[in-house]
């Protein structure tokens, strides 16, 4: 049977298989390590083409997965021998400035929704790189600049329009489908295809921030006064340290960090760091949110990659020694990241949300990015190392979902959530999709 012949005659959209001009560009991933091939690839026109598409796959029992923004470290918008919808192209945001809202479509970039609702001095929490995509940082989790006063992306979510993979259309918020808006945020991927985000937007007017850069035998301390400094922060400040090593093979930090609101005030909450000898270069600025949004540059698609790391329930000075050792040895482009996550972030209930790292001080990851496939082994093996060097920290033993190892298990997935959630999301799942049919993700198996 020509699978892709099939798909075509039911849909607007644009069919592609591994013959087609434009296959490869269409399913080449983000990460140079993720290969997989879908069988088909549906680049939908509307709505009806997803649900005649997730029809289709049922009757010739195909899997199916999922392109928002296509920045899936694991590869999971690449899915082997699957239909993929691939949404790239559904793009574009929608403020309603009076009720600080925006309606977000499921392809978006951070871009698209950033630059709508800063047209309003409005802003969602999302994430830090304008270029990845919101589908799957929303859904899994989302830690942007403004954690600590709004919580995750996926706290911000109020709506969601879905189509179930047996092709109902559902309209999720929190008097219809409660259970469902719970689930998706944080539950990644699993329950459908989300056409439509709606977002909670708050008022941004002003950011303070951006780098301070440090390298000699004081590094350990400076690591060690952002981690005092972010034990009484104020739900203004956002802080990550970066940790890598610099050309003449010495180990190095850059503490990242911004504060909304007044620049006085964000200067004086890093005052200690600002002032500390090991210093060597700062670029701090007062700025709006479109460009604290524009502060990193993308990283490009095609390099390889591989990331593991660790939601820590707790941080101490053996944190400070993980970092300094493991930048010590970090290939060019590699680094460790160290997200810290307070505030708002923390006081949001638990019951509000699927997501599982809500109870973790930090996000800690190692970020292994290189060019040759001779590297392979050694990067694998720094990111781990990593990893493993952190593991006592853990909150439960697993890492933020939206930064998946390529190898990630089942149970490090399932680490992610405390118990009574996993049970729940389980649930969920076996009502939506009990054929598991939607696991190119993170992946939920349905309740048994
Ligand atoms: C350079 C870079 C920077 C990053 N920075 C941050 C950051 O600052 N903060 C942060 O929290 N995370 C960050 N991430 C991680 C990011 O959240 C994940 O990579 C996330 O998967 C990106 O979403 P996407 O839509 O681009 O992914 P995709 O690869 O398109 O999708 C990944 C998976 O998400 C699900 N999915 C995506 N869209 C939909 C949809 N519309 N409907 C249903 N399922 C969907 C699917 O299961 C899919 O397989 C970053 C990643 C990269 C590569």
């Amino acid at each position: 049977m020509d699978l892709a012949l099939d798909l075509r005659a039911r849909s607007r959209g644009e069919v592609l298989e591994p013959k087609d001009e434009g296959y490869e560009t269409a399913r080449a991933a983000y990460n140079a390590l993720a290969t997989g091939k879908p069988a088909c690839i549906l680049r939908p026109a509307g709505l009806r083409d997803i649900v005649a598409a997730v029809r289709w796959a049922a009757e010739v029992d195909l899997p199916v997965g999922v392109r928002g923004g296509g920045h899936s470290v694991a590869g999971h918008s690449s899915p082997e021998g699957a239909l993929l919808i691939d949404l790239s192209h559904w793009r574009g945001a929608v403020v309603d400035p009076v009720a600080q809202t925006a309606d977000a479509l499921g392809g978006s970039r951070l871009m698209d929704l950033d630059a709508a609702t800063a047209a309003h001095t409005l802003a969602a929490p999302s994430g830090t790189f304008i270029d990845t995509g919101i589908g799957g940082l929303t859904l899994t989790g989302g830690i942007s600049w403004i954690l600590s006063s709004q919580g995750f992306a996926c706290d911000a979510l109020v709506g969601a329009q879905l189509v179930t993979v047996d092709g109902h259309v559902i309209d999720v918020d929190e008097d219809h489908e409660p259970e469902l808006l719970w689930g998706l945020r944080g539950g990644g991927g699993n329950f459908g295809i989300v056409t439509h985000l709606r977002y909670a937007l708050t008022a941004v007017p002003r950011m303070y921030g951006g780098a301070m850069r440090y390298r000699g035998d004081g590094i350990r301390d400076v690591i060690l006064r952002v981690l005092e400094i972010e034990s009484t922060a104020p739900d203004e400040l956002v802080m990550a340290i970066v940790a890598w090593r610099g050309e003449d093979g010495s180990p190095g930090i850059s503490v990242n960090f911004a504060w909304r609101g007044d620049p006085d005030a964000g200067a004086a909450a890093v005052r200690s760091l600002t002032r500390h000898p090991a210093l060597f270069e700062s670029d701090v600025k007062a700025m709006s949110w479109l460009q604290q949004q524009a502060q990193y540059e993308p990283i490009p698609f095609g390099l390889r990659q591989y990331w593991k790391g660790h939601l820590a329930g707790r941080v101490d000075d053996s944190l400070a020694d993980a970092l300094v050792a493991a930048a010590s040895d970090a290939g060019g482009s590699s680094f460790c990241l160290v997200e810290l996550i307070h505030g708002m972030a923390h006081r949001i209930p638990q019951e509000s949300a699927a997501f599982g790292g809500r109870a973790a001080v930090a996000n800690v990851t190692a970020l292994a990015i290189w060019n040759e496939a001779r590297d392979d082994e050694r990067e694998i093996a720094w990111a781990r190392r990593f990893a493993d060097s952190v593991a006592h920290l853990s909150l439960r033993g697993g890492g933020y979902l939206n930064y998946p190892e390529m190898d990630q298990s089942a149970a490090r997935v399932a680490a992610a959530f405390p118990p009574e959630s996993w049970e729940r999301l389980r649930q969920l799942k076996l009502r939506l999709d009990p054929s598991n049919r939607l696991r190119f993700n993170a992946n939920i198996p349905p309740r048994g």
